[in-house]
């Protein structure tokens, strides 16, 4: 199945061409946003998301664009079939009808372009415009189409140059005269319909109308998957109707198939504002590559140039940058160490519990010092600092807390910096009806981890890095990076690559653990007034489950929790299947939140 990963939107998908189109996508394992103008479409398949409406609208076409987003992450392949014919001479062309041919098929297409543009990923996308012989010949009484069609031809011309450096393809097909049903009944409407196909087919030298290959799957009727309306619970990547037999309330409303590797929640909001960067390449010469467009790349690069601004530093990212966990996470801008401390202690060279605690300081002294970096640079990333709560569900897990908070005190936390909460004051703060008490933790800012992302990318170019996209480095070999189609020397050179650094390191020095995480859709005043989550707080539990939960800017849960190593066959297999690692967080969700706040 070639097109396994590939989301594709298919304009005109109806009949004819675009449904041949269609049945092939599918058939290459492609997942399918379908539009057109009718209210539903019957030859779409149950596994299809089809969303109907008028491609002249541009409010109409942006909406489109943000569904996508919001269903898909980004689209790969935009096959633009659409069109409007309307035959007259010249003379006796209604001027209603000549605006509308021209919108129906030229403007509505650069409508689609300009909108999608933007959904497609660094490593590249397609546009596929179905035009016309008539875009290439004139003829009596099509002169309009023919204009139209023409005009289709020199917009993907100049949008294939304009966008040649993202990796955007644009083509236009342009089929002879198909049998399609539209061509049919053009034909049945002539006094003599056989006579007027044969006269056709004499035009052409193949002496035959082209037709559209079907597949025979096409002929189900089932209904497709419509429009998710209201997907309370949509995952980061998104989720599937299909498993939700009987929707309640919004605990399962979810929105689309997820698949791994695609972009998350986060960043999909954020599709139409994402920085781009060119992809790398030719030869150059660095004083300091670095691999890996995440949080860790990001950061050695502006550090890498506030400390000595002559460096020439670039990052290489072989997707887009936030591609990785950066742009996917539970946005906790935290002092908690993740791991051992008593490990830490031991793995520390001779340093002991001072090493731990000094490391536990340069945690605090790190969140605030974030904190100060956006300011200073003018980088909005919803960050706020309310700390983080965790809570006991449980005699037995307000001991674990007890406990937790001693340690804390050990490794170097202040008495305010980690503070017991009785049940009462926990549920001043969020109102968790089965809470015994928990731990407030000082030193918490809840980001959005996109918008950290594309600040501080910004922010890199503005300092003069550069950022390329699209770029994956194939082999490190000492000064030597290699591109599939550049090279660069480079004096030092970071592998910022976290759990992709197998390929390029050869070997694995940590196995990847998957986490994954879901998203309520914006809550009401009442739901959030039920929750009682009064501050903008971060919140985890103090259960053996590792779990993290922000309320965002606008109004919605994020939560997240960990899921299973990766390093397993049947663990990676599981990985595949992400609706099966958001039931736990399901139920986490009700478990820390229980009474259903959610459902409203
Ligand atoms: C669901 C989830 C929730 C999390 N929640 C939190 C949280 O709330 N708080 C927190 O602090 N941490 C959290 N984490 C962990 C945190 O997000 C990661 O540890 C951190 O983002 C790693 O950043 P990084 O830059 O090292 O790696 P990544 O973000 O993975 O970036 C590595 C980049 O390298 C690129 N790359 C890979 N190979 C190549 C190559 N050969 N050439 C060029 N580029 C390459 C990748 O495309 C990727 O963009 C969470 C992680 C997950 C998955």
């Amino acid at each position: 199945m070639r097109l396994e990963k590939v989301t594709a939107l298919v304009t005109g998908a109806n009949s004819g061409i675009g449904q041949a189109v269609c049945s092939r996508f599918r058939r290459e394992g492609a997942r399918l946003l379908l539009t057109g103008r009718r209210e539903r479409l019957e030859s779409a398949e149950p596994e299809d998301l089809y969303v109907p409406g008028d491609l002249n609208d541009e409010a109409f076409v942006q909406s489109l664009a943000a569904e996508a987003a919001e269903a898909f992450g980004s689209v790969d392949v935009v096959v633009l079939n659409h069109g409007l014919q309307v035959s007259s001479s010249l003379t006796e062309m209604a001027y209603e009808d000549a605006k509308n041919v021209l919108h129906s098929n030229l403007l509505s297409s650069f409508l689609v372009m300009k909108h999608f543009a933007p959904l497609m990923p660094a490593a590249g996308g397609s546009f596929v415009l179905v035009g016309s012989r008539l875009g290439m010949v004139g003829k009596p009484e099509e002169v309009l189409y023919s204009a139209a069609k023409g005009g289709i031809i020199m917009l993907a011309k100049g949008a294939a140059i304009e966008w040649a450096p993202r990796n955007i393809r644009v083509n236009v097909v342009a089929p002879g005269l198909t049998a399609t049903p539209i061509i049919e009944a053009s034909f049945q409407r002539r006094p003599d319909p056989e006579a007027t196909r044969r006269q056709r087919e004499a035009q052409i030298p193949l002496q035959r109308l082209a037709t559209p290959r079907r597949s025979p799957t096409q002929s189900s009727s089932s209904p497709p998957r419509s429009r998710p309306t209201s997907p309370a619970l949509s995952s980061p990547s998104t989720a599937d109707t299909r498993r939700s037999e009987k929707p309640e309330g919004n605990m399962k409303a979810l929105a689309a198939t997820p698949r791994n590797g695609e972009l998350g929640f986060w960043m999909a909001g954020l599709a139409a504002q994402r920085p781009t960067y060119p992809c790398f390449t030719g030869q150059d010469s660095l004083d300091l590559a670095i691999i890996g467009g995440g949080f860790t790349g990001l950061w050695a690069a502006y550090f890498a140039k506030k400390i000595e601004p002559s460096l020439s530093v670039a990052v290489f990212e072989a997707e887009q940058v936030g591609y990785g966990a950066s742009g996917r996470n539970g946005g906790w801008l935290s002092a908690m160490p993740a791991g051992n401390r008593a490990k830490f202690a031991r793995a520390s060279g001779g340093g002991g519990i001072e090493a731990s605690r000094a490391l536990q300081q340069e945690f605090v002294r790190g969140v605030d010092a974030v904190l100060d970096i956006l300011k200073a640079e003018g980088i909005d990333a919803d960050q706020h600092k309310a700390g983080a709560l965790v809570a006991a569900h449980t005699e037995a897990g307000l001991s674990r807390l007890v406990a937790r908070r001693e340690a804390d005190l050990k490794y170097g936390l202040a008495d305010d910096e980690s503070q017991l909460i009785d049940r009462d004051e926990f549920q001043s703060q969020i109102n968790i009806s089965t809470v015994h008490g928990g731990l407030f933790y000082k030193h918490c800012a809840r980001i959005h981890p996109a918008k950290l992302v594309y600040g501080l990318a910004n922010t890199l170019t503005s300092m003069g890095v550069q950022i390329y996209e699209g770029s994956r480095i194939e082999r490190v070999e000492g000064k030597s990076l290699t591109l599939a189609n550049g090279r660069v020397t480079t004096a030092k050179t970071f592998i910022c690559t976290e759990g992709y650094s197998g390929p390029l390191l050869g070997k694995r020095t940590v196995i990847p653990i998957n986490s994954s995480m879901i998203v309520t859709k914006p809550l009401s005043d009442e739901a959030w007034q039920q929750i009682g989550w009064n501050g903008l707080q971060c919140l985890n539990d103090s259960a053996h489950t590792f779990i993290y939960a922000q309320r965002t800017a606008d109004g919605r849960i994020a939560m997240g929790g960990r899921g299973v190593p990766t390093a397993t066959p049947q663990a990676q297999a599981a990985t595949d299947r992400p609706p099966l690692h958001h039931r736990p967080h399901l139920a986490q969700a009700r478990h820390l939140l229980p009474g259903d706040p959610l459902r409203g």
